[in-house]
């Protein structure tokens, strides 16, 4: 893996405070040379009023923000971030973790609290 692992650590980081969530995360997708190819960070749905709010999860947004579909073998990478910046614990939930393999993205990372990358 060629990715540096401290820059996806920053973008994720950067990434996650723009979140207005309880909870921040951001989901970093990588190419296999390193690249950053899309950032998604979770959010409030804003247009199914009758429904309620609903969170969208960063691994969905990171998704979307994928311009063309011919990359294959990203990595994923999740972060949280709590209150007043510190590192958090994250989990993919099972529905994100099937839509991330759905697009062939197998290799997915979370960020501990201890601020070191493992993979799911
Ligand atoms: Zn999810």
């Amino acid at each position: 893996m060629q990715v540096d692992l401290d820059h996806i650590f920053k973008v994720a980081k950067e990434a996650a405070e723009r979140s207005q969530c309880r909870y921040n995360v951001s989901c970093v997708l990588v190419d296999k040379r390193g690249d950053v190819v899309s950032i998604g960070i979770n959010h409030w749905s804003s247009n199914r009023p009758k429904m309620g709010r609903r969170t969208v999860h960063a691994e969905l947004d990171a998704i979307r923000g994928i311009k063309k579909m011919k990359e294959s073998n990203l990595y994923a990478f999740i972060y949280r971030c709590g209150a007043g910046g510190a590192t958090r614990n994250i989990n993919c939930c099972d529905a994100c973790k099937s839509l991330l393999r759905a697009y062939g993205i197998e290799k997915i990372f979370y960020m501990t609290e201890n601020e070191e990358w493992v993979r799911a």
